[in-house]
């Protein structure tokens, strides 16, 4: 790759990273990890645990890249990979670095929970992932919430209808018998989930289990793949929503218009601010009908609107 000349440079940048390493003392590492994030500008969650960190931050250029310095020059966090996506701005309203028990949480009790150092599924690159997914047999599990799956997923992947990471082990016992003797391919948006899932899947006596390395976002980035097979957007948990992923001739709109029913890949949300749902909603029928999910939401928006205004004057 050539070098970027600073007029090339985008201006911003969002970052995407883990590691599961032991912080003996989080509390104390929060302190200084929040006072860098601040100095530097960077909006964002960090979240920090006994096990590890795991971030997305937003920052102007600069100020990402001494951030990522500044991490690999921790001996903590010196091998961790960062995914860079470019950004015209900040794409979180603020910063919050939080200390939790878990930095991923499957809602195990503390003896039960996995250690992806110990316990994890075979990692893939992106092309051997790729290829592993074109075999006879192979089980895909889309390792996130069905919110995320919805605004798109692997091509034939299973998408489990859980909306909370904590209920996978109930569903993954449930369906132990679709699974049994089968090669498992998990994978989750940047990867961290994966490592405990396919952990879980190899801990409950599954043996052919494997995770995509770096998730979505860096299967995306492949020059090799370029996020083939991967059918609509990939869900962030940012105010971007939902990031293009694939880049080749397989690429497709997977969602719709809730009105008309016509390909609509972005999503919004109710303006109704008591739903606030997330909807798929056309150009023109959003024109025609509001941003709203159907015409009950945007009376009882109306309404709000008429008794907050009476109640003022
Ligand atoms: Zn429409
Ligand atoms: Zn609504």
């Amino acid at each position: 790759m050539s070098t970027q000349s600073s007029v090339d440079a985008p201006s911003y940048q969002v970052l995407l990273y883990y590691r599961y390493v032991e912080i003996e003392d989080p509390e104390a590492y929060l302190d200084s990890h929040r006072e860098l994030c601040a100095e530097l500008g960077l909006l964002g969650r960090i979240i920090v645990g006994r096990e590890g960190i795991n971030g997305t931050v937003s920052g102007s250029f600069e100020n990402t890249n001494s951030y990522m310095e500044a991490m690999k020059a921790d001996p903590l966090t010196a091998g961790i990979e960062f995914k860079i996506d470019p950004a015209e701005g900040h794409v979180f309203p603020k910063l919050s670095v939080k200390v939790r028990k878990e930095i991923v949480s499957l809602g195990l009790d503390e003896t039960a929970d996995i250690d992806p150092n110990e316990v994890s599924g075979e990692r893939l690159s992106p092309r051997e992932f790729y290829e592993a997914m074109q075999e006879d047999g192979v089980i895909l599990i889309d390792g996130r919430n069905d919110y995320e799956a919805e605004l798109g997923h692997f091509k034939d992947a299973v998408c489990p209808e859980i909306g909370n990471f904590r209920e996978f082990p109930d569903w993954l016992r449930e369906h132990s018998e679709d699974l049994k003797g089968k090669k498992i391919l998990t994978y989750c948006t940047g990867g961290i989930r994966c490592e405990k899932l396919s952990g879980f899947l190899k801990k409950e006596g599954f043996e052919d289990v494997y995770q995509l390395d770096g998730g979505i976002v860096k299967y995306g980035k492949d020059p090799e793949v370029q996020g083939r097979d991967f059918e609509g957007l990939c869900y962030v948990f940012d105010q971007r929503v939902g990031v293009e992923v694939n880049r080749t001739e397989t690429r497709k709109v997977i969602t719709h218009c809730r009105r008309c029913g016509i390909d609509e890949p972005n999503f919004c949300n109710c303006q109704w601010p008591k739903c606030n749902d997330q909807i798929f909603i056309c150009p023109s029928c959003k024109e025609e009908h509001g941003q709203y999910c159907e015409d009950k939401c945007r009376t009882e928006a109306a309404k709000d609107i008429a008794t907050a205004s009476a109640e003022e004057t």
